[in-house]
């Protein structure tokens, strides 16, 4: 095995807790503005079957999720709810200050936590977290500051790739390939 993987697989056992940003990350970044002829308009956004069912695998083996996100709305909301994610901080531009509220509540240290980000206002978080991951698609300052860019892009299974990560570090991924291929 390269020593490149051997490293991730090192800060990757350790992970408790995954945190990810959402635009960009859980979805391909597209905001969607639904109007209507009486004038309203509803935002929303898709996110990814593959995420959504390895979202589940790492709650299965005792590991929190979570999203930190400068925009938010209903459609996160509902994301987080139906994956019973632990933690959802929307609407904040202080991520750093969201990041260290979640880990003194969860009572974890950096080196216990993932974290998933794309853009400018992720970075300050890939620099603390013991692992950090960037999707293919991250602008270049994200992927730069990540210890690992995913092969999938945002919203197209980056999260996928990461938890299949965290999973194997824990010796949980080979259970999860039986279980189904079997
Ligand atoms: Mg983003």
């Amino acid at each position: 095995m390269p020593e490149f993987r051997k490293a991730l697989l090192r800060r990757a056992a350790p992970v408790r807790l995954l945190l990810m940003d959402c635009d960009g990350v859980l979805t391909d970044g597209t905001v969607f503005f639904l109007t209507t002829p009486d004038g309203s308009v509803a935002e929303t956004k898709g996110f990814d079957c593959h995420d959504g069912i390895a979202l589940r695998w790492v709650r299965d083996v005792g590991i929190d999720t979570g999203i930190i996100t400068g925009r938010g709305g209903l459609a996160v909301q509902v994301r987080a709810r139906s994956l019973d994610m632990r933690y959802l901080v929307e609407g904040r531009t202080d991520k750093v200050e969201c990041f260290e509220e979640i880990l003194q509540n969860a009572g974890l240290k950096a080196s216990q936590v993932a974290y998933v980000g794309d853009d400018l206002p992720d970075v300050p978080l890939l620099r603390r977290a013991g692992l950090s991951v960037a999707p293919a698609n991250a602008r270049p300052e994200a992927r730069e500051a990540a210890h690992w860019i995913t092969p999938s892009r945002g919203g197209r299974g980056a999260v996928r790739d990461a938890i299949e990560l965290i999973l194997t570090a824990q010796g949980h991924w080979q259970g999860i390939l039986d279980r189904y291929m079997s």
